[in-house]
C-alpha cells in the first residue's frame, strides 16, 4: 500500500495527529498522514510559522492514557510492515546474513526475530 491514497473503507488513523479525517490520506509503510498534517509539513519545510506542538508535558493524564492504544497500534502496524519488508527480501533470496548486517544484528538474531518458520 506504499504510496497509495485511501478514501473510505476502514478509516486509518493519521500517524501524526491520531485523527481519522474524512479526506484523503497518504499511506506509507505502516503509517498514514492526513491532508492537514501534510499542510503543516509544507509550512514547516517552507519556513512559515506554525502553531506550537502540544507537548506531552501539557497533556493531562487522561489525554496521555487516551492516546496510548493508538500509539501501541502504530508500533504493531510498523512491526508488521518491517516483517513484510524482510519477507520481500527473503522472497528475493537475500540471505539472512545480509539482512542481519543491514539491521546491525547477528544472523541468528535476525532469523529468530523475522523468520516465519520459527
Ligand atoms: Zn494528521
Amino acid at each position: 500500500m506504499q504510496g497509495a491514497t485511501t478514501k473510505e473503507t476502514q478509516r486509518p488513523q493519521c500517524s501524526f495527529c491520531r485523527k481519522s479525517p474524512s479526506g484523503e490520506m497518504v499511506a506509507g509503510p505502516g503509517v498514514y498522514i492526513c491532508d492537514a498534517c501534510v499542510g503543516l509539513c509544507q509550512r514547516i519545510l517552507t519556513g512559515k510559522p506554525t502553531a506550537a506542538f502540544a507537548s506531552w508535558q501539557s497533556m493531562t493524564d487522561e489525554e496521555l492514557l487516551d492516546a496510548l492504544p493508538a500509539a501501541e497500534a502504530a508500533v504493531h502496524a510498523t512491526a508488521e510492515k518491517l516483517h513484510e519488508h524482510v519477507d520481500m527480501l527473503r522472497a528475493r533470496n537475500v540471505s539472512w546474513e545480509r539482512i542481519a548486517t543491514a539491521l546491525g544484528v547477528s544472523r541468528q538474531a535476525a532469523w529468530e526475530r523475522f523468520s516465519r518458520e520459527n
